[in-house]
């Protein structure tokens, strides 16, 4: 059987054979092992898969979601810096920049209220040549036109002021920019969707899908059946090859994976800053990186690496060489050996290296036409800030 219950979640038994249940409830609320049918299925039990269904559950939509490990949120929702980014840098009016901006207050919002770790500790971007210091300028700009108007521009002395081990020519301060317990998070979610009825099935992989007249017959890997009159793939890296098994789906909408690979070092010994320093970004990423975690251990990244696979998750120690030069641009007190190789993440890129980074490409029946599905493509950064406002957004997408 590939649809297993998640241990957290309550078994329920069949009335007739009294044989624990794969399928759900009918519409009558009646408990029957041979309908196996769903209100509405996620795939993913990343923070977005878990955001979508709580949103989805909170509006009294019967949820499952189907997570294909034995855990929630293993992928690269455990995979990131943790930083509630502010929405400073993404283009004007993109879902990138309307959702982050409203994921940061609706995020910020949801730790105070469910007691989730975060610390508002703020960033400095730090423009280390005069070419970055002309970009200050046009950074502030981006920002308020996406609705960030908290930015402050720093001189080399107020920067120092703030944090006496930097080095740089000038500075942006971003007070809105954050850090957060992205495992304590996903567990608030999972914990509000199956407070509303919903549930976690883990280990329960999702092979393909087929549109019928009525419903998504949704196929696992063991061809276990289950049928859904809403089905949202937040798979992650795998959404566009999980999106090309759906009979019924044109191929024209689901669009190329690729892979940007990004490593962390960690910085042996106590950190050196207590904000997040990030410098003037570049093309595929934001720059080698400082931020810290609760628990003040600092660490370095990601750096961008093209990869073929999305299981390339293994930090190359040779990487780090390339930080110390990075890192010394803002740090230079940055001592020899002191980066360990950490973890990776990789980013779920829709677009080729070199090709302008896209959009987040969220698609409902309005844009591919299949009734019921919903398709999140490319959630990279900053889906982990978006995530409480990409479900609202899903919802607004499955009732128009
Ligand atoms: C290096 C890096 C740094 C980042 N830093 C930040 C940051 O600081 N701030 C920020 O806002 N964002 C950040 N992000 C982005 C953020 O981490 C992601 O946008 C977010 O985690 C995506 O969540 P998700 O739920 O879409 O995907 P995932 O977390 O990958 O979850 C997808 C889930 O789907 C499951 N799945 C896959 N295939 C199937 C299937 N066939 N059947 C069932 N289940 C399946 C997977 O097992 C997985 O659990 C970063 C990303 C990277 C790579």
């Amino acid at each position: 059987m590939g649809l297993h219950r998640c241990r957290r979640a309550c078994v329920r038994w069949c009335s007739d054979c009294c044989r624990p249940i794969r399928g759900l409830s009918d519409r009558s609320g009646a408990l029957d092992c041979r309908v196996d049918k769903v209100d509405c299925v996620v795939i993913g039990a990343g923070v977005v898969g878990l955001a979508v269904a709580r949103a989805l559950a909170l509006q009294g939509r019967e949820v499952m979601v189907l997570e294909a490990l034995d855990a929630i949120g293993t992928g690269t929702s455990s995979r990131n810096s943790e930083v509630i980014h502010a929405g400073i840098y993404y283009a004007t009016g993109s879902l990138k920049a309307r959702l982050c901006v409203q994921g940061k207050q609706l995020l910020y919002a949801y730790c105070a209220e469910r007691g989730i770790a975060h610390r508002r500790c703020g960033k400095l971007i730090v423009a280390t040549s005069k070419a970055q210091v002309a970009q200050l300028s046009a950074i502030i700009d981006q920002a308020r036109a996406n609705g960030v108007h908290d930015l402050q521009r720093l001189t080399r002395g107020q920067a120092r002021a703030l944090e006496p081990q930097l080095e740089c020519m000038a500075a942006l301060h971003s007070p809105g920019t954050g850090i957060v317990d992205s495992h304590a998070l996903m567990l608030a979610l999972q914990g509000d969707l199956e407070h509303a009825g919903g549930m976690v099935a883990l280990n329960s992989p999702l092979a393909s899908a087929k549109y019928t007249q009525d419903a998504i017959t949704l196929i696992a890997c063991d061809d276990t059946e289950l049928r859904a009159t809403t089905v949202v793939n937040a798979a992650g890296l795998r959404a566009p090859a999980l999106a090309s098994k759906f009979a019924g789906l044109d191929a024209r909408h689901v669009p190329p994976s690729y892979y940007a690979k990004g490593s962390y070092f960690t910085l042996s010994g106590r950190s050196p800053f207590g904000r997040l320093i990030y410098p003037v970004p570049e093309t595929a990423g934001l720059g080698v990186h400082l931020t810290i975690d609760l628990g003040g251990q600092a660490k370095f990244g990601p750096d961008v690496q093209w990869v073929d696979s999305p299981d390339d998750l293994v930090v190359d120690p040779a990487r780090g060489d390339a930080f110390y030069a990075e890192v010394r641009k803002y740090w230079p007190g940055l001592p020899d050996g002191a980066l360990i190789p950490g973890y990776a993440g990789i980013r779920p890129k829709i677009a080729p290296a070199h090709a302008a980074a896209r959009d987040f490409l969220i698609q409902g029946p309005a844009e591919h036409g299949v009734p019921g599905l919903v398709n999140l493509f490319g959630i990279e950064s900053p889906g982990l800030t978006s995530a409480l406002a990409i479900g609202e957004y899903v919802v607004r997408l499955l009732s128009k």
